[in-house]
């Protein structure tokens, strides 16, 4: 496993906006040894970022980001190495995406009221077969010119605050632990230090987590607060949690540019040497 090594990256498989083909090319551009795929809730793109990895020198680990959630605040949970072919976490992912699916069509409903958009402008926004999220409407709102990129559309459109919001189903992080370990996979807690330290998650919470297997914290991530990164590591010190850190690249969909933040080789080996549900790919 060759560094810089980044374990958290998006294809539009989901909602990053290069094909896996062309997210692997653009690693190499980037002088990536080592790249994780990390489409929310799918494991689709692997097979074609393997066969475009194949005898560039880059190693893959697929992965996966699985939408959870406490309460109202969505948390994300990076899951390496699975088993892609484990029911549980299957059923389970296929249950997000179609609500994701669902959902996206209440927002639009709800915007349409204010803005030019119908269903069909977020449907010519994602690939077949991706997960869909937030960033595929926002995609469609630039499209109609209601907002400059969907940083924008964000900010002015779709956050919470504007009232179009609807959130999705998720199942919550302890059970969605569970399902990572049960496929064999190591589950990572993704920037879990964006919101404030008011909303981190507390040490007792963290400690059920870590009890039913999470392996490590993304705490090298640009929109995690040093605040909150500062209680966290010492929390991942104690509980003998791995620190991990990487870009979480969405090609043009965000400022996230390829290897900004990295991980240790030995943490990388550490996470390959827990799981059981697949192995990286050598290309
Ligand atoms: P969703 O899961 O459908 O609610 O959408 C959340 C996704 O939107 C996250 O995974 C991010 O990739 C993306 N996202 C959130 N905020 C922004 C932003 N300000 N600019 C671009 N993408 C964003
Ligand atoms: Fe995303
Ligand atoms: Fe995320
Ligand atoms: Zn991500």
């Amino acid at each position: 496993m060759r560094e810089p090594i980044d374990l958290h990256t998006h294809s539009s498989v989901s909602d990053g906006t290069e094909t896996p083909r062309e997210l692997i090319a653009a690693a190499i551009e980037a002088g990536l040894g080592t790249i994780a795929l990390t489409d929310h809730d799918t494991t689709a793109g692997w097979e074609d970022a393997f066969a475009a990895a194949a005898g560039t020198g880059l190693t893959v680990i697929p992965g996966m980001e699985l939408s959870t959630r406490v309460g109202h605040a969505s948390v994300h949970l990076l899951a390496y190495l699975i088993d892609p072919d484990d029911l549980d976490l299957r059923e389970e992912t296929l249950r997000i995406r179609e609500d994701r699916l669902s959902r996206a069509e209440k927002i639009v409903s709800r915007l349409a009221a204010d803005f030019d958009i119908s269903w069909t402008d977020v449907l010519t926004q994602v690939s077949d077969g991706a997960t869909v999220g937030r960033p595929h409407i926002a995609d469609a709102l630039v499209a109609r010119g209601a907002a400059m990129d969907r940083s924008a559309a964000f900010r002015d459109i779709l956050h919470p605050r504007h009232g179009y919001f609807v959130p999705h189903y998720a199942p919550d992080p302890l059970h969605a632990i569970e399902l990572v370990r049960n496929a064999g996979g190591v589950p990572v807690l993704a920037h879990p230090a964006t919101r404030g330290i008011d909303a981190l998650v507390p040490r007792e919470h963290l400690m059920q987590l870590v009890d039913a297997g999470l392996f490590g914290l993304e705490l090298r991530h640009r929109e995690n607060r040093p605040d909150g990164v500062a209680i966290l590591s010492g929390y991942a010190e104690e509980f003998g949690l791995v620190v991990t850190g990487s870009s979480d690249y969405h090609g043009a969909g965000k400022p996230n540019r390829l290897g900004e933040n990295t991980t240790e080789r030995a943490v990388l080996e550490r996470i390959v040497h827990e799981a059981s549900g697949t192995m990286p790919f050598f290309g």
